[in-house]
């Protein structure tokens, strides 16, 4: 890997030690030793001068799962045929509440790729400021193409295996790519029915059984609320912008809603075929479409063009060659890389904001770095929805139910809140906001203090 925000020759020879250990650990899994390469790269430095993290190893056992579960799937598809597939749970770092966060379905999804997300949801989780480990599952499944019985008969099985390891103060999952409010609400169905509790395991559910308001919206509103903080910052705003969203999912989606609603235009969004591109930006009716469309009818988003005149479909390609002021990578890990970059800022891109969990490759936020382009990252920019998860853990155990209005000002103190602690740990000579560092170091503190609270452990 390249280079690194660390400075001094004795911190990088610690730093490259310690990568040298991870790597040499962890065969076969680049996205997990990415993660861990992006934190450690920031949190070394921060170190240099406490030797109290070195002698008591705080970041060797922080870049190990305290436990890493993997289970066998079987499911009968519709024509009778039995399935197997592979699942997971990361319970990564509970040193500051129980573990928490998402479950993928996904072809791609493999240890690596939970490891790096579970190593990542623990920063994330600490910068809300809400008790929360981390943690992350899912499994090797493609859920395209498949019926609702099909799926429902693979939530079922996945969560017969899963409800031994979790609970309502051991390990709450929730929902990621592949997973959203139907397959929430199977497995909570079957958890129910597995073990006659009726509580607060999962997050994401449906407003009938425990779910919380504003838990849809949260994850692409709160990163549209934090890249406003960051405007706000430098003393500008989202009015009139040009934004370039990929993905059409959940966190997409309200992205782009939110950017028009605070008077940007939201110019793109993608699916896994291509991306639609509308120079005008999309309206409210538009994006309501493409949420039916994708949530829904469960299609592809070539169909927008299709449907509506101005807007073009551009197939197996990617928005980032479209000029525009901000990026949002909102679809997956990787999506950006260097030469995209490049593109982005040749196009003049003045704020890149991860709403999707590492969307941007080293690479490419190296060169946002260099060239000066303001760099939101994911664990900072996505964090309102794990935080509304946290919210609605909260309400479950207390048995209320707060409204959408109370609940997007939490939402959007939350972001603001996350957003100062990045200054406050990210600032750089000059006055200029690392919020790459802001946010590791944030992230960190807490975890460590507690970490180093319980001894050896
Ligand atoms: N999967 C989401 C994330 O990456 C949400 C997790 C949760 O709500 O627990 O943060």
């Amino acid at each position: 890997m390249s280079k690194t925000n660390v400075s001094d020759a004795k911190t990088q020879e610690y730093f490259e030690r310690y990568m040298q250990g991870v790597e040499k650990r962890n065969p076969g899994q680049p996205e997990f030793v990415q993660a861990v390469w992006e934190v450690a790269s920031t949190i070394f430095p921060y170190i240099a001068d406490k030797p109290i993290y070195h002698e008591l190893q705080i970041l060797e056992r922080m870049a190990e799962p305290e436990r890493v579960i993997s289970f066998r799937v079987p499911w009968t598809d519709d024509a009778g045929n039995i399935r197997t597939n592979r699942g997971w749970r990361v319970q990564f770092n509970s040193a500051i509440g129980p573990y928490k966060g998402g479950i993928r379905f996904h072809p791609s999804v493999n240890e690596s790729i939970l490891k790096f997300l579970g190593f990542e949801q623990t920063f994330k989780n600490s910068l809300t400021g809400l008790p929360m480990g981390g943690g992350k599952g899912g499994a090797n499944f493609n859920p395209k193409g498949k019926s609702d019985l099909e799926i429902m008969r693979f939530c079922q099985s996945f969560m017969t295996e899963l409800y031994r390891h979790v609970g309502e103060v051991t390990d709450v999952p929730a929902g990621d790519i592949g997973v959203g409010g139907r397959e929430i609400g199977f497995m909570f169905g079957q958890y129910k029915r597995i073990t006659n509790r009726f509580v607060g395991v999962l997050t994401g559910k449906g407003a009938s059984f425990g779910g919380s308001k504003m838990r849809t919206e949260a994850t692409g509103y709160g990163a549209v609320f934090y890249t406003q903080n960051m405007l706000g910052h430098v003393g500008d705003s989202m009015e009139g912008k040009s934004v370039l969203v990929s993905g059409s999912g959940n966190v997409a989606t309200h992205a782009a809603e939110k950017v028009v609603q605070l008077g940007g235009k939201a110019l793109t969004m993608s699916d896994s075929g291509g991306f639609i591109h509308c120079a005008d930006g999309f309206t409210f009716e538009q994006i309501n479409w493409i949420k039916d469309l994708k949530e829904k009818r469960r299609g592809r988003i070539s169909e927008a063009a299709e449907e509506f005149p101005n807007i073009k479909f551009h197939a197996d390609a990617k928005p980032w060659g479209v000029a525009a002021d901000i990026a949002i990578p909102s679809a997956t890990q990787n999506e950006v890389d260097g030469a995209e970059a490049a593109v982005l800022i040749a196009n003049g891109v003045k704020l890149v904001a991860e709403a999707a969990n590492m969307p941007c490759e080293p690479a490419a936020v190296e060169a946002f770095m260099d060239a000066g382009v303001m760099f939101g990252p994911a664990k900072a920019v996505n964090a309102g929805g794990v935080g509304v998860s946290g919210l609605e853990m909260s309400q479950n155990s207390a048995r209320i139910s707060w409204d959408s209005v109370q609940l997007t000002q939490m939402l959007e103190t939350m972001m603001k809140n996350i957003h100062d602690s990045c200054v406050e740990f990210g600032g750089e000579p000059g006055g200029k906001i690392n919020y790459l560092k802001g946010a590791n170091v944030a992230g960190f503190v807490k975890v460590a203090e507690a970490m180093l609270a319980y001894g050896h452990v």
